[in-house]
């Protein structure tokens, strides 16, 4: 199976307890009330037509969280070429969130996944603890690093089925290598997903897809991890989001189509750990809305909003950025930003909350989630 038979059941109860009695304050309209303060903000250019009425969200009354993006510092010990976070958040770059306030994050957000990510999260000084608090409250987590410091640090980790180092890989050594800016990281990173591996720990991989990837190559890489007992991959498209707006590497969405018309065959031979509603949308085959609720992120700053890549404002509570975030800004058509966007952050909740799905596709999810 591709995720554990408690991770399914826990996941598709909290979903549907959620989609049956939604929080109320959560599913409120609000005005944007932008963050001057931000230096990355662009305004959304984009007027309604004349006579044209924004159509609602097909979630406006089920907004909820399902994963957390908890960033506990940005620091980080590489300099990536897609990298929004070592440039947005220069000015708080040695900061770092607490343990007990990062632990609060994830109390006050409630969502069953945690996606500990930033920065380098194992450059944490605490990232032992903070992966125990975690567990013991009971979540499943991604532990996303360049894989660099799993030797020196894999002591201070138990293997857990709810617990994955998720180890960053966007090609084969030289070309993975150019995209992190330096030699040798690919070598580490194989070296740390072996011990972790040896070890007893679950090991993913996410990949993120450039204007230059060469899918042949991700193939390539995705069948040697095999060779390594690797559990699963994450891909996803690169976004040009402000902080990093660079057109020559970022995807549009005819790219996007492009680059991943065969995903459904990759797919099929590989752990993929992307829903095939998410696969369908990427392909150009269905349209999903953008859910960025569903993927809250929280850092120095607070709770980043609207989303994970685009910031308009920061929050200091969870409840402020549920019920101060205007949703029906965003997303493709709403925002010139959104359009090109097609990030997992964005769009796979809409996915796993079966946003514009029928009774087929939920079958499929089903042979999904069992395979
Ligand atoms: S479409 Fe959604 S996830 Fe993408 S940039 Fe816009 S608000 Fe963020």
């Amino acid at each position: 199976m591709k995720f554990p038979i408690s991770m399914t059941a826990s996941l598709a109860g909290y979903i549907f307890k959620n989609k049956m009695r939604p929080r109320p304050e959560w599913q409120k309209t609000v005005a944007a009330v932008p963050d001057a303060s931000n230096p990355f903000r662009i305004l959304s250019t984009m007027p309604a037509k004349p006579g044209e009425k924004r159509q609602p969200h097909p979630m406006i009354n089920k907004r909820f969280p399902i994963v957390l993006m908890l960033e506990p510092l940005h620091a980080c010990n590489l300099t990536c070429t897609g990298c929004g976070r070592i440039r947005e958040y220069e000015s708080t770059i040695t900061e770092r969130v607490p343990l007990e306030e990062c632990l609060m994050a994830v109390d006050e957000c409630g969502a069953p996944v945690v996606s500990i990510c930033g920065g380098e999260p194992m450059m944490y000084p605490q990232i032992g603890e903070l992966v125990a608090g975690i567990l013991q409250r009971d979540r499943y987590i991604y532990l996303c690093t360049n894989g660099m410091f799993i030797k020196k640090r894999l002591h201070e980790f138990k293997p857990d089925k709810r617990l994955y180092f998720n180890v960053h890989l966007d090609g084969m050594e030289k070309n993975h290598d150019i995209a992190v800016e330096r030699e040798g990281v690919f070598k580490q990173a194989i070296e740390g997903i072996k011990l972790a591996k040896a070890a007893g720990f679950q090991v993913c991989t996410n990949t993120t897809v450039y204007k230059e990837t060469d899918m042949k190559e991700i193939e390539e890489l995705f069948l040697y991890l095999e060779t390594l007992g690797v559990d699963g991959h994450q891909i996803a498209p690169a976004y040009g989001y402000s902080a990093v707006n660079d057109r020559e590497i970022f995807l549009t969405r005819d790219d996007v189509h492009e680059k991943f018309k065969d995903i459904a065959r990759l797919a099929k031979r590989f752990a993929i750990r992307q829903t095939p509603v998410y696969l369908e949308f990427l392909k150009g085959e269905r349209d999903l809305p953008c859910t960025a609720w569903g993927n809250p992120t929280y850092n120095v700053k607070g709770w980043k909003g609207p989303c994970y890549l685009i910031t308009d404002g920061h929050y200091k509570t969870f409840e402020d950025f549920m019920t101060q975030t205007p949703w029906e800004n965003y997303g493709h058509g709403n925002d010139p930003r959104c359009d090109h966007c097609m990030v997992h952050c964005g769009y796979e909740p809409s996915a796993a909350l079966g946003i514009n799905v029928g009774l087929a596709d939920n079958l499929k999810m089903l042979a999904w989630t069992l395979k």
